[in-house]
């Protein structure tokens, strides 16, 4: 593994090695998966911070993104590629968003959509045009969540894509299971109905239950096809669902920008 013989402070060097020697090993980085939730200012009570981004380091990654050849996909795109009937970019990134906050497509999206990046966006279907009630409220201002006509105007913008993450941010794990099995489906249904496509990508809230095979089972007989952890790490590609869920990179609020770069070269910042 030269890279990781590499010292720290050799990082461009590093990334003008890999760059130069890319030609040989096209899919062996895997996919990355970015994983953020909120894109602004946290209030200064907060004890999430970390959830929340910046707009100037979220201008700053995703324009990393594209200085680095990353090519970002939209869910559908990169179901096709899977499904064979699309090549594989030789560097596939996925921006994910969970729960789908207002702030994603009043602050992300037009960063992105400037930039040329496209994202995909976890939805809690019931909390759509209202606010989010996850959080502890003693610390945490209630958030606005996206509207309906965010949705879609964001979905119509070709921008970015979709996929659920519940009814209600359903813990999996522990709910009983015909809970888990009917939030599941009816998420899906409802989504379906309304977005005009079968959503099959699914983000776990909170990330728990993805590796509970019970959890994981409800959530493929309930009809997705690509299921999301929050486990830290680089996916491997071309994915397999039998590879188990797919790990993601949780990008925090209080990041370097040398986190970054290590989160998507090593799949993990901080050891
Ligand atoms: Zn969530």
């Amino acid at each position: 593994m030269i890279e990781y013989a590499l010292p720290l402070s050799c990082a461009a060097a590093a990334a003008a090695v890999s760059a130069r020697w890319n030609w040989w090993r096209p899919l062996r980085r895997g996919l990355p998966v970015l994983m953020y939730h909120k894109v602004g200012v946290p209030p200064p009570a907060s004890k999430l911070k970390k959830l929340t981004v910046s707009p100037e380091e979220f201008r700053w990654q995703m324009g990393w993104l594209k200085r680095h050849g990353y090519t970002t996909l939209l869910f559908r795109e990169m179901h096709d590629i899977l499904e064979g009937r699309r090549p594989s970019p030789e560097k596939p990134a996925l921006v994910t968003f969970d729960d789908g906050y207002a702030n994603n497509a009043e602050i992300a999206f037009p960063i992105m959509k400037e930039l040329g990046v496209k994202g995909n966006i976890f939805l809690v279907h019931d909390t759509l045009g209202k606010e989010n009630d996850w959080h502890d409220p003693a610390t945490e201002a209630r958030l606005k969540m996206m509207t309906w006509a965010q949705v879609d105007e964001l979905k119509a913008s070709g921008v970015m894509d979709f996929g659920s993450h519940t009814m209600t941010h359903l813990n999996c794990a522990d709910a009983p299971i015909e809970k888990v099995r009917a939030e599941m489906a009816e998420a899906k249904a409802k989504l379906k109905e309304r977005l005009g496509f079968d959503p099959v990508f699914f983000a776990y809230p909170y990330g728990a239950g993805a590796y509970l095979p019970k959890v994981r089972e409800a959530a493929y007989l309930a009809g997705y096809r690509y299921d999301f952890s929050v486990r830290q790490g680089i996916a491997p590609w071309p994915w397999k669902i039998e590879m188990g869920p797919l790990p993601r990179l949780f990008i925090r609020g209080d990041d370097s920008r040398f986190d970054f770069h290590l989160n998507m070269t090593r799949g993990k910042a901080r050891f």
